[in-house]
């Protein structure tokens, strides 16, 4: 499919004669990175790789393998996501404090959410929000697979964290819905879909977003703006208005002019042109809301507490499964026991009453029959005490099954809980009963096309 006309005519005026490599650049191929998690010390893919310059852990592979057929994509080892929404990390590295708490509004499907997680570590607390209904799933499995525990996944609008939590942020990144400009390489519908008219209603709702969320942002805090869209009034422009209408200065970013990302007009952010750098297109820009004297956020403590208190010795058994349970809160609700970080207990029992919270840290148990029994998320934590399980090791095809959870077929296994493995990363769980082994694997997220 053809460029947009208008599209055409709109660059030429934006990028001159260098327009025409623009063009060019989005015939050719997309190139394929993927971010590496921890849980992982070598790289395993069999093609040539490259580093992506701005991200450590960033490589671009010479070729898309079939992520699916890879057991250890299922569990959360590393995350494919385009290399330019990776220089988030420069961001974060320049202007952020791992012991923040930061908000990322526009979050699914959790490219840069599990980039933030990571970052932050076991200082920080991450509220990963997506208002999409369908889409905040997908957040919460990526979020669990990357096994961090740092992170809350919540389902609400800009204008309710707006209303609900002021000043609570120290960061927040609005990685806005836009024309995806960006995106006419990878995905050609976007060429349909783009007109005139919607970059101006994309421009619009992203200036009603931000408004809607900058009470939510601590003065002095930071606001990190990103698209993935080329043009001007969805990227300098709107952030000359939050600049002018919110209050806040445009914060640079150091960068190595080997890596050719392109200064936005007036100096205003930071485009990544695909005819420049090995990326699909990336807009973004750091500011700091103006400094004013303000009332810090309140926690207020429930009446009613959420936390009914857990049988003790479900509380001890459930911490044995932990390399570290000093860090962790658990909360029992209903037979579900979750664990987030214990230092961010009271503010995180305080949101909960009042935002929608899909996934709270990582689920650690649930009550069945008269005991407990790990949730699958606590196979994906890297807080879980691998020994605290007899652990199977699986061939690849074996763990392929697993992952379709078909049933299960192995030999010589202790009775009870078994922690599946493959190449030495969980994979999640399974029950010997005797005569066979239940498959645990939770099944909306089991592998349904090969
Ligand atoms: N940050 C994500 C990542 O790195 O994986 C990609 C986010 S995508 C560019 C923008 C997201 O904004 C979509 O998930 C979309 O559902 C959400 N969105 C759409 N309209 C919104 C609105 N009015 N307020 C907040 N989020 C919205």
């Amino acid at each position: 499919m053809m460029l947009p006309l208008d599209f055409i005519d709109h660059m030429r005026q934006q990028l001159g004669s260098e327009a025409d490599d623009l063009f060019r650049s989005l015939n050719t191929e997309s190139p394929v990175s993927i971010r590496l998690n921890d849980k992982l010390d070598v790289l395993t893919f069999d093609s040539d790789i490259d580093e992506v310059p701005w991200h450590i852990d960033g490589y671009y592979l010479a070729s898309r393998p079939q992520f699916t057929l890879d057991p250890l994509f299922h569990a959360g080892c590393y995350y494919v996501q385009e290399a330019g929404s990776m220089f988030v990390q420069q961001a974060l590295d320049q202007y952020v404090k791992p012991q923040s708490i930061v908000l990322d509004l526009c979050a699914a499907p959790g490219g840069k959410s599990t980039l933030i997680s990571q970052f932050l570590g076991d200082q920080g607390l991450l509220l990963a929000n997506e208002v999409d209904r369908q889409r905040v799933f997908i957040l919460s499995e990526n979020i669990q697979k990357w096994g961090n525990g740092n992170t809350i996944v919540t389902h609400n609008s800009a204008e309710e964290y707006g209303r609900k939590c002021p000043n609570l942020f120290d960061v927040i990144l609005v990685d806005a819905p836009c024309s995806g400009e960006g995106m006419f390489r990878k995905e050609p519908q976007a060429r349909e879909q783009w007109s005139n008219r919607l970059v101006q209603s994309c421009a619009e709702t992203q200036r009603q977003i931000l408004m809607s969320v900058w009470d939510a942002l601590k003065p002095g805090g930071v606001l990190i703006y990103s698209t993935c869209t080329f043009n001007q009034h969805e990227n300098e422009y709107n952030v000359q208005w939050i600049c002018d209408c919110l209050g806040a200065d445009i914060l640079p970013l150091q960068q190595d002019p080997s890596w050719n990302i392109a200064e936005g007009t007036d100096g205003v952010g930071y485009h990544f042109y695909p005819h420049h750098t090995r990326s699909e297109g990336f807009y973004i820009c750091c500011l700091r809301k103006h400094e004013e004297p303000f009332t810090p956020f309140r926690i207020k403590t429930p009446k009613h507490p959420l936390a009914p208190a857990a049988k003790p010795e479900y509380l001890t058994q459930a911490q044995s499964w932990l390399q570290h349970p000093d860090r962790w809160a658990i909360r029992f609700t209903e037979r579900f026991a979750t664990a987030y970080p214990i230092q961010y207990r009271e503010l995180v029992d305080y949101l909960s009453t009042f935002l929608t919270c899909v996934s709270t840290g990582f689920g650690l148990a649930e009550e069945r029959g008269k005991g407990i029994a790990p949730q699958h998320s606590l196979s994906m934590a890297k807080d879980i005490k691998l020994d605290a399980f007899p652990n199977v090791a699986l061939t690849r095809e074996q763990a392929l099954a697993y992952l379709r959870t078909e049933a299960l077929n192995l030999s010589d296994v202790p009775l009870g809980i078994l922690l599946l493995t493959y190449e030495g990363v969980p994979l999640g769980f399974a029950k010997n009963v005797g005569n066979r082994q239940n498959n645990l694997y939770p099944n909306e997220w089991r592998i349904r096309h090969l």
